[in-house]
């Protein structure tokens, strides 16, 4: 107890701060420099269908960090997101992913691909988000369609009213919309009347637990969620598929795309195609 101990006690927190803060201020400077020096990349991770198909892929974002390697998103979007770095951090992903899509609009057997980014509050809700994004297309010129925005159900919640504005403009314009991580957040079914989104994606928590002995709960959730989807007329993603057993469960509960280590993890571009030719 900091009292008891005396003047050090508060001495060694205040360093501990301290330690912290300058980490931290390293860190924000570091991300500030990462986008110029351009050590952002992108990961693709296999989205496939009930056939084991290659249909699309989710960009995940990674950072080539000089020092420290491969440095995953868990790691800097949270600061990303509090410094507002995130917007053009997520500026660079969605242009990024446009030019991908270009270069499959290229190669008939990637064509067909579709893509999906996953983009933050803070991204989203910049005035010209939408704007952004349909500038993104047509300067790739790739159809619409292809692309795929991830949102989550709190990003959402945040301002419901602009949220469906901006969804319901990209579905005119083409561009669908999924719910990320569909079930852990402060879900409301309620806006799933209201708005005009595409696809569910299931949360991993519950996929994982499919294959276990004590499964039910998570099965239930997992057939009302495609169910609910399938009735509304949305695409279901199954998120985190690790096994071939919670494919199976899956599919018997009609998902219609699934992802996962099963059928991939996230890899350079280059490593997505062989992956999945040898699979199907
Ligand atoms: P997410 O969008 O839900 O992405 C799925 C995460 O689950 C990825 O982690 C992926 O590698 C991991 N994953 C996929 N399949 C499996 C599996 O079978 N088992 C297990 N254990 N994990 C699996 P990652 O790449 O570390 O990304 C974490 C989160 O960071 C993402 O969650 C997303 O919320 C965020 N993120 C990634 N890229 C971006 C980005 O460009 N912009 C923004 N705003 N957020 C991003
Ligand atoms: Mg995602
Ligand atoms: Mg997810
Ligand atoms: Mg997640």
């Amino acid at each position: 107890n900091a009292k008891k101990a005396g003047g050090n006690a508060f001495r060694v927190f205040d360093r501990a701060m301290l330690d912290a803060m300058a980490a931290r201020h390293v860190l924000e400077e570091d991300l500030r420099a990462a986008i110029s020096a351009q050590q952002f990349e992108l990961h693709f991770q296999a989205q496939v269908d009930a056939a084991g198909h290659l249909v699309g892929a989710e960009a995940l974002l990674r950072w080539r960090h000089p020092r420290d390697g491969l440095v995953m998103p868990g790691s800097f979007i949270p600061l990303a997101e509090e410094t507002g770095l995130i917007v053009p951090i997520g500026n660079w992903v969605l242009e990024a992913a446009c030019n991908q899509l270009r270069a499959w609009q290229a190669r008939s057997e990637a064509r067909h691909l579709t893509l999906a980014v996953n983009v933050s509050a803070r991204q989203f809700y910049q005035e010209d988000f939408v704007d952004r994004v349909m500038s993104g297309i047509s300067q790739a010129e790739i159809p619409p369609a292809r692309l795929k925005i991830e949102i989550t159900e709190s990003l959402l919640l945040r301002d419901l009213l602009d949220a469906r504005t901006k969804v319901g403009t990209l579905r005119d314009h083409g561009v669908r919309c999924a719910i990320d991580d569909f079930g852990t957040g402060y879900s409301s079914l309620s806006y799933l009347a209201n708005l005009d989104v595409a696809e569910l994606k299931i949360d991993r928590s519950f996929t994982s637990k499919l294959d276990g002995a004590d499964n039910q709960k998570e099965l239930a959730i997992v057939q009302a969620i495609a169910s609910l989807g399938r009735r509304l007329g949305l695409e279901v993603c199954a998120e985190g598929v690790e096994t071939y057993a919670q494919y199976e469960v899956l599919r018997a509960a009609r998902c219609n795309l699934f992802q996962g280590y099963l059928f991939g993890k996230p890899v350079p571009v280059d490593d997505l195609m062989p992956a999945l030719t040898d699979q199907a």
